[in-house]
């Protein structure tokens, strides 16, 4: 044992593994430098400079670096536009008031990508709660996925039956058991859906997905995505925050949600967040690509260790979560324990299920993080229901990653 608690055996089977995995590795770095070039254009397009550092208070108003930020975003989004905002609590927050934004009583929701993530079931009235959409009137059907991908014959038939406002795609799975629908099957299913209704606003999750791919869900045709800053495009180093892009009025519309109508975008302090935000888009290329690196090997480690994973270490990935499904409760905690044992931070934490807002059954959560609830940063959680699957995501460099997959394995053999 070294003192990472880390045996040689281990150690040795990872380094084995990592042989195994050269050639999907070196793909993974051609992605990061693709998107690499695209950031460091839109850092150049926008003529970054120091005084894009400056902070404002207050209000906010005429922040040079916020506005510059927000339109470096849209351009590394491929979007005509983006909102970036600290005052974004959350993932959950942004999509809510991109819903509360659009939506208009009597008008219909549909998610076409099954049941949405957890968090928005009392947002969207799934689960009754008296803010909610369904509270206000707005309407809610939902389509589930075949065979991990959309149903085209019910999404037509629903449209041509029925006039929607929007629908909702959540690419990556969420805790569900299905596979994170690929930049492929998206840009598929908004033909189909614009063959029969141009109108309709396509507005897309795309948590966890960022620069897995070179293509955005805009570039195919989406109305607007909506993402969090401490997932893929906060790099580890944005502090909080989230965004929104797509098209400018939709943009618009979510800036007056968000602060007030009349004043939209116009106010926003960035309390000195401005350089953390672009260091973090700066970095997240390369933050992303040690993800899916750490993702990957979990994935074959844990295969070669005789459980079941997906995506399995050679599939094509749209996001940077690893599902290992232990059909035992004992070894999601172990292995979810292991994980935080193997973290920079509160690694002497032991996590233990447990109730937590917005989400129906009790999780656990490995969190070693330097900024509260990133996961972005090596983390794994899972819901205590079977079949005992752990989602594990994260990564700020891969040599940190790797060893908190052989902690997590260290763990599990115990
Ligand atoms: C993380 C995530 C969200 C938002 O979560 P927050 O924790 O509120 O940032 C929404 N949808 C999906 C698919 C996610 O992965």
């Amino acid at each position: 044992m070294n003192d990472l608690n880390i045996s040689k055996e281990t150690l040795d089977f990872i380094e084995e593994e990592e042989i195994k995995l050269k050639d999907i590795f070196s793909k993974i770095d051609k992605q990061a430098k693709d998107n690499s070039m695209k950031v460091l254009a839109g850092f150049q397009k926008y003529e970054v400079s120091e005084s894009y550092f400056n902070s404002t208070t207050g209000y906010g108003y005429n922040d040079l670096g916020r506005d510059n930020i927000e339109k470096i975003f849209a351009y590394v989004l491929d979007g005509e536009d983006a909102i970036v905002r600290s005052q974004f609590i959350s993932g959950t927050h942004a999509l809510t008031v991109a819903l509360f934004a659009y939506l208009r009583p009597n008008d219909i929701m549909l998610s076409i990508s099954g049941l949405p993530y957890d968090t928005l079931h009392e947002v969207i009235g799934i689960v009754p709660n008296n803010s909610s959409l369904a509270s206000f009137g707005v309407m809610y059907e939902q389509i589930d996925l075949v065979d991990n991908d959309f149903d085209y014959e019910k999404i037509k038939d629903y449209l041509k039956k029925n006039k929607v406002k929007l629908i909702e795609i959540q690419r990556s799975k969420g805790y569900s058991t299905r596979k994170s629908l690929t930049i492929d099957k998206l840009e598929k299913v908004i033909k189909c859906i614009r063959e029969l209704d141009k109108d309709v606003i396509i507005m897309v999750d795309n948590c966890y997905c960022e620069f897995v791919e070179s293509k955005t869900p805009l570039t195919v045709g989406a109305d607007v995505m909506v993402g969090s800053l401490i997932k893929n495009l906060g790099g580890g180093i944005a502090p909080n925050g989230a965004y929104i892009a797509g098209k400018k009025d939709l943009v618009d519309l979510a800036g007056e949600r968000l602060t007030c109508p009349g004043e939209g975008r116009e106010v926003g302090p960035t309390l000195g967040i401005n350089k953390s935000l672009l260091q973090g888009l700066f970095m997240a290329p390369s933050v992303v690509a040690s993800s899916l690196k750490t993702a990957i090997l979990a994935s074959k480690c844990l295969e070669d260790l005789g459980y079941n994973v997906e995506p399995k270490y050679d599939e094509e990935r749209a996001d940077i979560v690893q599902n290992i499904i232990f059909n035992d409760k004992d070894k999601l905690i172990k292995y979810v324990q292991g994980i935080q044992m193997g973290s920079p931070i509160d690694s002497q934490a032991v996590p233990m299920p447990w109730d937590m807002p917005g989400y129906e059954d009790q999780v656990i959560m490995a969190a070693g993080a330097f900024t509260q609830g990133s996961s972005i940063e090596l983390s794994c959680d899972g819901p205590i229901r079977e079949p005992y699957i752990a989602y594990q995501q994260g990564g700020l460099t891969y040599e940190y990653g790797r060893l908190g997959v052989a902690r997590a394995i260290e763990e599990l053999k115990k």
